[in-house]
């Protein structure tokens, strides 16, 4: 209606005709809908079927922070959308090719949207996702070239700020519900290049998500119409300065769908809230095991101050795990936070910690990386940092140094775990009076299957420690005989 009425407006003062766009960023997306096929043919895309391969990449699981992100094969790739109802669904097979130390979902993976309810496929059940998943897979259904056309040409969005970028034609594409996108339209061909928009990532800030859209070809005649689409066969797409997936793919426009409502047990739940819940039990006098949800930290006294191994999971989990610490020691106060790893879920109350002016210690790997991590913007959510600037204090275990805090009564000893395939400079710390080890991932009972179990068996008996009791931060208390089981399982039956 409105483009209609802005065209009248123009030809009855400009006598100009009304077979143009009204706009000049109207008019590139309609040559964008011209080079695909036709503007019309576009215009009657209600479906898209997109089938193929690729591989899906773990984001803040990398060996060191500067090394490539893991990544799983990935087959049967299907991604279905229904763009008048507002419902998608993905499916997928996926290969790990690394090793990992947590629990491993099934291979399939489905997950999908169906309008306001995002929902992920866990077993024989399906869990509704958190409303803000919900809002990201509103706007995934937008990140392929047919999908970014028809939102520009939706009444209701707000297309603006044509310029030239890099040889790219660039607009804006301002959906009704305020989400922003930005559509480049290659020089040459005219054909969509990229679709970039900015989202909200707990541990990164304000990041921009980009899918590029490459190696266009003609696919099969719309059903009705004999045109034929020109469509992408490849699909990338970056968070931030990581690639996080890439496909090859065939689409099937207005191909036929399953039925893609949101599973029942979806649509009644409410979106799931994550339970905070921090439980305490004192392993030692002074060492205290604050468990709960699926990371666990632990408490250590001192003389003067105390000490806390790991602020995982979330900051609504470290705010919890703080808060917890003052009610069990209010006078005594908490200066140090040893850091494992930087891998995200162990990682992500880091900035939490800086906010109340702590100490973070960690390997020497970590420095640049908690640097920049304290130092980005989080704008789109206010996170506690955001919220109370500090400085970030940091203190460093180098090499295969032993790292000593000590009053003369209780020791606290971190090392590194030498030679461990999930993690390089990934920490152990080890009190030596109470014989108590506390690590991550190296070990974790909960766990099928412990690849790292032997590795970390071989560092406890290289730096002679020894343990009795270990406080591993996915599990429960467990003991160096439980270590050595899970070792063996592991190395499999001897021949
Ligand atoms: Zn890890």
């Amino acid at each position: 209606m409105r483009r209609w009425q802005r065209c009248l407006f123009v030809s009855s003062l400009l006598f100009v005709g009304c077979g143009g766009a009204a706009t000049p960023e109207l008019q590139l997306v309609e040559d964008a809908a011209e080079a695909i096929g036709s503007l019309r043919a576009v215009r009657e895309t209600t479906t898209l079927v997109i089938e193929g391969q690729g591989r899906t990449y773990r984001l803040g699981q990398n060996k060191s922070p500067r090394a490539d992100l893991p990544y799983y094969e990935v087959e049967n790739y299907r991604l279905q959308i229904d763009f008048a109802n507002k419902r998608w669904r993905l499916r997928q097979d996926r290969t790990s090719t690394f090793l990992t130390g947590s629990p491993v979902y099934g291979v399939r993976q489905i997950y999908g949207l169906d309008g306001d309810v995002a929902y992920d496929a866990q077993g024989e059940h399906t869990v509704r996702a958190p409303e803000r998943v919900a809002a990201g897979r509103w706007a995934e259904m937008y990140f392929n070239p047919i999908g970014i056309v028809l939102l520009a040409l939706d009444e209701t969005s707000t297309v603006s700020n044509l310029r030239e970028e890099e040889g790219q034609q660039v607009v804006d594409v301002a959906a009704a519900n305020g989400t922003w996108f930005t559509l480049f339209v290659d020089g040459e061909t005219g054909l969509p290049s990229k679709v970039m928009s900015s989202a909200y990532h707990p541990n990164l800030g304000d990041v921009a998500i980009e899918t590029f859209f490459e190696d266009y070809a003609e696919t099969g005649g719309l059903g009705g119409f004999q045109t034929r689409l020109t469509l992408p066969r490849s699909y990338t797409t970056n968070l931030d300065r990581f690639r996080v997936s890439e496909y090859r793919v065939s689409t099937n426009p207005n191909g036929p769908l399953d039925d893609l409502t949101a599973p029942a047990d979806a649509r009644s739940a409410a979106p799931s809230v994550a339970t905070v819940t921090v439980e305490v039990e004192e392993v030692a006098s002074g060492v205290w095991y604050l468990t709960g949800q699926s990371h666990h930290s632990v408490l250590v006294e001192f003389e003067e101050y105390l000490v806390l191994v790991e602020a995982p999971y979330s900051e609504a989990r470290t705010l919890a795990v703080l808060a917890r610490v003052r009610e069990l020691q209010p006078d005594k106060p908490l200066q140090y936070v040893i850091n494992t790893h930087h891998h995200f879920d162990h990682s992500a109350g880091i900035r939490t910690v800086v906010s109340e002016g702590l100490t973070v210690v960690t390997h020497e790997l970590n420095r640049s990386f908690f640097q920049d991590i304290v130092a980005r913007q989080h704008s789109i959510v206010q996170d506690a940092l955001a919220r109370n600037p500090q400085p970030l204090t940091i203190e460093t275990v180098t090499g295969d140094e032993t790292y000593e805090l000590t009053d003369g009564r209780r020791t606290l000893q971190i090392y590194r775990i030498g030679d461990d395939p999930h993690c390089d400079g990934i920490l152990m710390a080890y009190l030596p009076r109470e014989r108590i080890l506390i690590e991550a991932d190296a070990y974790s009972p909960t766990s099928r299957e412990a690849p790292f179990a032997e590795v970390l068996l071989r560092n406890i008996e290289d730096r002679g420690l020894r343990v009795d009791t270990i406080l591993p931060i996915h599990g429960g208390v467990s003991g160096l005989e439980d270590l050595e089981s899970a070792a063996r399982t592991a190395r499999g039956p001897a021949d």
